[in-house]
């Protein structure tokens, strides 16, 4: 059994391979996920035209970061070849661990060599000869696979010396293992982590374009951009852009789960509804969505029209379905101890903000809490929001504060003496 492995210390490697045998469940393809193109495709297309071509294409896509933040690709690409310093670098952030996404998993199970391409395209834009795929500790059973998929395409000539015949193209690529660490997906703790250091974020600026991996000039992607960069070198900018919608080129790859029919792994142009993802995987009944994970947006039936997109809705890819019988409360809760557990400990507010928040939210789940301790959680909440160092802690508090302002009930009608309750201001500590 599990317990029995664990108990006796026995190591990842030597557990049942069919313990890691997930399957990925595609119920939805599009631009990328149907194209099941050539090894080599955007190799060859980007080498016959050129790296400024290749950055040009990119720019014309509108193709933007798809970990969540949204910075223009083409910008970050530009940014990193203009920098003086050699050599630089690319990482492919491969750390998913936002709770709910799973997208980059199925990528890196059934699209390696776009994976590995996409991030050979960048080296050959911006002149770097080394890359690096950080992978999710959690994903160490992906590892044999993935160094198979290297070693074949070096076999190709489609990493290593001179790629593809070209006389001044060498680049290859290194798989480091995370050990499991949420902060490590931020992508200055992920270098850190890489430099064999404790993975806590970096002051920004500088961004890694100029000051990454050891200090040199460094692009870190998040996997599925350097998918969708392989496929815009082998079918061009306009292709791309003529999906989505005007600041959302091209398409997103989600991982839908909760109270739903059909979960799974779902690619629309960006630009759909909630509702209409709701209705695609069987779950018209949801009383909530989380979208973007704990770290997004926790949305009620009154805002299902609303579209995902960077402009309205952003989401590295993670869409939880709530039920009507799910209990709200429960869930934040849950989100509140996973922000307290994974804190790096680095900067106050977070370090002792996040704590606090789970200590009030168990408080009110058990019954005890008052509509001081309410109003408190919700003051705290801002203070975590607004004075932590980095994204982490900046949008810990989220679900806390989406529950409060979207669903206040769920609760207030925990609370012991609500006959108070209008002594204490929640619109105030939420301002
Ligand atoms: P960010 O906006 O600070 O940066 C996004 C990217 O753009 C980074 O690569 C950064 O280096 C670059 N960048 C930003 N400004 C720049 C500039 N002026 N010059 C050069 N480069 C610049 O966002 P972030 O803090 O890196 O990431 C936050 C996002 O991560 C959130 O949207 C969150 O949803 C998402 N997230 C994703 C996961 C996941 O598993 N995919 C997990 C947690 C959080
Ligand atoms: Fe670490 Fe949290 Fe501060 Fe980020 S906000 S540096 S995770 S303590």
């Amino acid at each position: 059994s599990l317990a029995a492995l664990i108990n006796a210390g026995t190591p990842l490697d030597d557990w049942p391979a069919e313990w890691f045998a997930v399957q990925d469940n595609i119920r939805q393809t599009g631009l990328l996920l149907s194209d099941n193109m050539p090894a080599g495709a955007g190799l060859r297309a980007a080498l016959q035209g050129g790296a400024e071509n290749l950055l040009a294409e990119i720019k014309q896509s509108g193709l933007r970061g798809r970990g969540g933040a949204g910075f223009n690709t083409s910008l970050k690409w530009q940014l990193c070849r203009a920098a003086p310093a050699t050599p630089r670098y690319v990482v492919c952030n491969a750390d998913e661990g936002e709770p709910g996404t799973f997208k980059d998993r199925v990528l890196l199970n059934s699209y390696a060599t776009q994976v590995f391409e996409g991030m050979a395209l960048c080296a050959y834009a911006i002149g770097a000869q080394h890359g690096y795929l950080y992978l999710r500790g959690e994903y160490r059973y992906l590892l044999p696979p993935l160094e198979a998929t290297l070693n074949e395409m070096r076999e190709a000539n489609l990493l290593g010396a001179n790629i593809l015949k070209q006389p001044d193209f060498h680049f290859d690529i290194s798989i480091v293992m995370g050990a499991g660490a949420y902060i490590c997906g931020e992508e200055s703790s992920l270098l850190e982590s890489l430099e064999q250091k404790r993975g806590v974020p970096r002051v920004r600026p500088p961004f890694p374009v100029t000051h990454g991996y050891l200090g040199q000039p460094t692009v870190v992607d998040n996997v599925e951009t350097l998918v969708a960069a392989t496929h815009i070198a082998v079918h061009g900018g306009e292709w791309f852009r003529a999906h989505g919608t005007a600041q959302s080129a091209g398409s997103k790859v989600l991982s839908v789960s909760g109270d739903c029919t059909a979960p799974g792994i779902y690619e629309y142009p960006f630009g759909i509804s909630v509702q209409d993802l709701l209705e695609a995987c069987g779950g018209q009944d949801a009383q909530a969505v989380q979208v973007g994970g704990p770290s997004g947006a926790l949305i009620g039936r009154a805002e299902f029209g609303r579209k995902l997109a960077f402009e309205d809705l952003a989401t590295g890819g993670s869409i939880m379905v709530y039920g009507a019988q799910r209990d709200l409360l429960a869930v934040v809760r849950n989100f509140s101890h996973f922000f307290a557990h994974e804190s790096c400990g680095f900067c106050t507010p977070c370090r002792v903000g996040t704590p606090l928040l789970r200590k009030y939210i168990d408080k009110i789940a058990s019954g005890h809490g008052t509509p001081y301790d309410q109003a408190e959680m919700a003051r705290l909440a801002m203070v975590v929001k607004r004075r932590s160092h980095c994204g982490l802690g900046q949008t810990a508090a989220n679900p806390v504060l989406d529950l409060l302002e979207r669903f206040p009930q769920v609760c207030t009608e925990r609370l012991l003496h609500q006959d108070y309750a209008p002594f204490f201001n929640l619109d105030a500590a939420l301002n």
